[in-house]
């Protein structure tokens, strides 16, 4: 039996990148023995399984075939006689097609090397087509590994095109799209991976309410020159969409709450954040009871920070101050025994828009 380390591993270190993850391929081995050796199998359909002490993962040595649509439509075949060029031939990049011995040796039989020293994401065999999840992995590399100078292989390209123009993008999972696209918001160049997804046209298929807003490219680069949290870079791609089309894609992406609100809160209200000059008291208290900033200061902070991002022009400070002011409203003193709720709730409004005007 023969262990290597493979993938990301391998590349990143060699582009001197810090490396979070190991990845490792078994040559030789039977499910039995690595789990006579206290490994835990963790895939259902791969041979995947889990150190008992590092907790990484290794994969026995395998080979796939398409057997069916979409992503997981694959026959996996491991038994000892795969070989580690037999593996390393199933994967998506060259670059990612790489393994390391045990002494530090590197075995590259396809070219990673050459691609890395050439900034090129070139896939490793035609079979690249037959996993769609792929396209938007070599987006999201593309972002990753941007500021290198790395771009996306013509002939590759051409394969992730065909991959859109198949269809087969319909077959992937709202949680795989989800997320290879949260991880791309937080690489240094997010906006690059709806570049590479605008020019292999599967934004279309992906992301339609993105496809159709002008700037989102835009938008996402200034939030991330910020250097905002990822959160507020995806409410960043949302400015300027409609309502109703933020909720329908995050819908398509099954995207967390904590994204959600945040990108229908700064559709909604970034007009009006930005011009507090513009609105009166009771339209700045409007504000302030849309965003649920008394309930939700965190998030309020949130949607100044993205203001701040996007329009550092902006007076963000304006709004911390109005918010501070509204909670120095003495609510005991209005909610006395004998008054009504509803009596109280608009002493409540009035107070706060007399701290507005
Ligand atoms: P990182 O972990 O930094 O995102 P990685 O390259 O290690 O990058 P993983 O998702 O951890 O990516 O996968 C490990 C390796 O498995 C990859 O480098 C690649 O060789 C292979 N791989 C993963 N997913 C696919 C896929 N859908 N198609 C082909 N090969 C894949
Ligand atoms: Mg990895």
């Amino acid at each position: 039996m023969k262990t290597y380390l493979v993938g990301g591993a391998v590349r990143d270190r060699l582009l001197d990148l810090p490396v979070h993850e190991r990845d490792w391929v078994v040559v030789g081995a039977t499910p039995e023995e690595l789990l006579e050796q206290g490994f835990r199998q963790v895939g259902r359909d791969f041979p995947v399984f889990l150190h008992p002490e590092s907790g990484d993962e290794y994969a026995l040595a395998r080979t796939e075939r398409k057997a069916g649509r979409g992503h997981t439509g694959f026959e996996v075949h491991s038994d000892p006689s795969v070989t580690l060029e037999q593996d390393l031939m199933r994967r998506d990049l060259t670059v990612n097609a790489m393994a390391e011995t045990d002494h530090g040796e590197l075995i590259d039989p396809y070219g990673g090397q050459a691609d890395l020293a050439a900034r090129r994401l070139r896939h490793v065999s035609p079979a690249f087509v037959e996993d769609p999840l792929r396209v938007l992995r070599v987006a999201r590399f593309a972002a990753y590994l941007h500021h290198l100078g790395f771009t996306v292989d013509s002939d590759t390209l051409a394969l992730m095109r065909s991959l859109s123009e198949s269809g087969e993008l319909a077959t992937l999972s709202a949680e795989r799209i989800w997320n290879e696209m949260a991880r791309a918001l937080q690489t240094g160049n997010p906006e690059e991976f709806l570049a590479v997804l605008e020019a292999c046209g599967a934004d279309k298929a992906l992301l339609p309410e993105l496809s159709a807003a002008p700037g989102a490219r835009d938008h996402l680069g200034r939030a991330t020159a910020a250097n905002a949290e990822p959160e507020i870079r995806f409410a960043a791609l949302c400015s300027g969409l409609e309502r109703d089309q933020v909720e329908a894609l995050c819908e398509r992406l099954h995207a967390p709450n904590r994204f959600r609100e945040l990108a229908v809160q700064w559709a909604t209200q970034e007009q009006s954040l930005r011009g507090p000059a513009q609105l009166d008291a009771a339209g700045r208290l409007q504000v302030l009871e849309k965003t649920d900033a008394f309930r939700r200061p965190e998030r309020f902070a949130q949607l100044l920070d993205t203001l701040g991002a996007m329009h550092p022009e902006a007076d963000a400070d304006f709004w911390r101050n109005a918010l501070a002011a509204c909670k120095e409203v003495d609510i005991a003193a209005i909610a006395v025994a004998g008054v009504s709720g509803r009596e109280v709730g608009m002493r409540l409004r009035a107070e706060r828009m007399k701290r507005l005007g």
